[in-house]
């Protein structure tokens, strides 16, 4: 059987075709410095600040107010460390969730290191964090609140826009991890009261190593990078003109396309989630219908996601398990623990995430290969009760 399924799209995208048409002569033609003052250099500039403007428009923000990073990470890392030694000298508490990326959850973790004092929000049994918990973790001190828009894992929409309104009510500021929501769901952050906002290229479609940063003018961020002017002399280092191009461009498509992919997206996720929950004794993790379009997560008992996860592959399914390996013991997703289903549920999880280039026959194949293979390790394994 030669059939290669891609189900990791949380993890990464394909670069769209017309991505890689827009970047290419931002490599071979007009690969001036943006900061250099010829003619190369203004072509370089012009396309920068094109993107960027492109890039604003497609979440309510002002051209000024967009900064490009390296990515999902640098965003996450800048947006809450830079906030914070900003802010030092107003209060120290920061309120998150428990469910964050690695990017927020280890920036925080950092700066409790440094003093600050961090409140996790728990979630509920779908992954989602409740208002009136944002509301009553509040304290004089609390300086910024980070809650992402929707969670990589089990795909669960955090209620952002409520959030942003608490935030804005009590003069703290409001950052959301966008990474997997932006080009998805319909963001704006004036009317979410969004004051940072972070996104990275290769989760829609776009290159790898490039992403950005949304900053509410007026709000001051402490530098990550030192070195030249660049950003508004906000982040240092000549930019990465061919990925920013190829970013504005991925986005364009990706809200071009939003109503259908989505429509098409949630439909396919759907008969993926119906056709997998028919094995017995599975069940789905994250919320069942505020959830991300592309993405299922299921956990199967009496069998370890790992196992069924390498087993796919070999059989040319490409899918990601929620635990992840450490010094060789897989380790429990602490998503999925934070939604209350205890190690062995955690750890018998598998994800898949849908992109646009799936089609129904495949998922088709991927859940008839799932059934199949659920049966087998169940067979033998010796914690599933038959
Ligand atoms: C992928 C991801 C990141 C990290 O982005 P990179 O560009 O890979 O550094 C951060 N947050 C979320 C929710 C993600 O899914």
């Amino acid at each position: 059987m030669d059939r290669h399924i891609y189900l990791d799209n949380a993890a990464t995208t394909k670069v769209r075709k017309e991505v890689i048409d827009a970047m290419i002569p931002y490599f071979s033609d007009i690969y001036g410095n943006a900061s250099s003052q010829h003619e190369f250099g203004r072509g370089a500039k012009d396309a920068l600040e094109a993107s960027r403007a492109s890039i604003a428009s497609k979440i309510n923000a002002d051209a000024k107010e967009i900064f490009f990073t390296s990515g999902g990470s640098e965003s996450d890392n800048w947006a809450l460390k830079g906030a914070c030694m900003a802010l030092e000298s107003k209060g120290k508490h920061v309120i998150t969730t428990a469910v964050e990326h690695h990017a927020v959850i280890d920036s925080v973790k950092q700066l409790a290191k440094q003093g600050f004092d961090i409140t996790y929000l728990p979630v509920d049994c779908d992954g989602q964090v409740s208002v009136d918990d944002v509301l009553a973790a509040i304290r004089k001190d609390t300086i910024l609140i980070s809650v992402m828009a929707a969670n990589n894992e089990i795909g669960t929409i955090m209620p952002i826009a409520k959030i942003g309104k608490v935030a804005k009510e009590r003069g703290i500021l409001f950052h959301t991890d966008a990474v997997q929501a932006i080009g998805v769901l319909d963001i704006d952050v004036k009317a979410m009261n969004i004051d940072m906002l972070c996104a990275s290229a290769h989760k829609f479609h776009g290159p790898k190593g490039v992403g950005f940063l949304y900053v509410r003018r007026g709000i001051r961020l402490v530098k990550l990078i030192d070195g030249g002017a660049q950003e508004r002399n906000r982040r240092a280092g000549t930019e990465n003109i061919p990925g920013i191009v190829g970013m504005a461009k991925a986005l364009e498509i990706m809200i071009k396309e939003r109503e259908y992919q989505n429509e098409r997206l949630s439909s396919m996720r759907d008969r993926m989630i119906k056709g997998l929950l028919d094995i017995p004794d599975s069940r789905l993790n994250g919320h069942i219908s505020n959830r991300l379009p592309g993405n299922v997560n299921v956990s199967f008992d009496g069998i370890e996601g790992e196992a069924l996860l390498v087993s796919l592959d070999m059989q040319g399914i490409s899918a990601s398990s929620g635990s992840a390996c450490m010094s060789g013991l897989f380790e429990p997703s602490y998503v999925l623990m934070a939604l209350g289903n205890g190690e062995e549920n955690s750890r018998s999880s598998i994800r898949y995430t849908l992109g646009s280039d799936n089609t129904d026959d495949e998922i088709d194949y991927a859940v008839l290969l799932t059934k199949e293979t659920v049966k087998k390790l169940r067979d033998i394994s010796p914690f599933y009760k038959k």
